[in-house]
């Protein structure tokens, strides 16, 4: 239980201060926006009716699908800041709701991976988000939430500073995967943004191990 949550009997909206059953009250989150046609596979708004990017369609990632909740922008960016980088766990209790009523509406999946993070990361940030994002997924079905078998093994600068094949050499070797005995996986992350770490970490799982298709689900997808 975070600390909020400790402090304050009832909850508080963060956005408008008023009363609400979480911390993030239904009025404001009428304004979080998600775009109603995005590329199947990795999230990317489009606005004509085709499945994919063209991104996707010259060079198709790793991973199959994306499911996401949000346009990383406005107040999602910042409720996102302010769970990640400031402890604030009732917000992070809030979207682990949200990602359970979007699991529920998902095909099977035989594990679900949250993203690794590095030993220093952790050490830093107190806990690994991702994980913290799956609480309500693990507290109400019996799906097996995976963190043994998938390390991160190196560091990353962030990568939406570089370009793309800045972005493949810096995330090559960072992810180290254990045999697991699943076919079909889904990747749990905060964001995708480039989408190069969830296709690194799916391109690995796929080489080295008996899984056969890995999708992705994220709170949000930044452009
Ligand atoms: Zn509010
Ligand atoms: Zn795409």
């Amino acid at each position: 239980m975070g600390i909020y949550q400790r402090l304050i009997p009832k909850q508080t909206c963060v956005l408008c201060l008023e009363q609400a059953k979480f911390c993030v009250c239904d009025t404001c989150a009428q304004d979080f926006t998600n775009s109603p046609q995005r590329c199947q596979s990795c999230g990317y708004p489009i606005t004509r009716h085709l499945d994919f990017c063209g991104q996707c369609l010259s060079h198709s990632p790793a991973f199959n699908r994306t499911y996401t909740l949000y346009d990383y922008q406005g107040s999602i960016a910042q409720l996102i800041k302010d769970f990640k980088y400031n402890q604030q766990f009732c917000i992070g209790d809030y979207f682990a709701h949200q990602f359970y009523d979007l699991y529920q509406t998902l095909p099977h999946y035989d594990a679900i991976i949250p993203m690794p993070l590095s030993k220093q990361r952790i050490k830093e940030r107190g806990f690994n988000q991702a994980l913290e994002l799956l609480r309500k997924i693990k507290q109400k079905t019996s799906v097996t939430i995976d963190i043994h078998s998938t390390q991160r093994i190196k560091a990353t600068q962030p990568l939406f500073e570089l370009n793309p094949e800045q972005r493949r050499a810096e995330i090559k070797g960072a992810f180290a995967v254990k045999p697991m005995p699943y076919k079909k996986v889904l990747l749990v992350d905060d964001i995708i943004t480039t989408g190069s770490t969830l296709n690194e970490l799916a391109s690995v799982i796929l080489k080295n191990t008996e899984v056969e298709c890995c999708d992705v689900m994220t709170l949000s997808r930044a452009e």
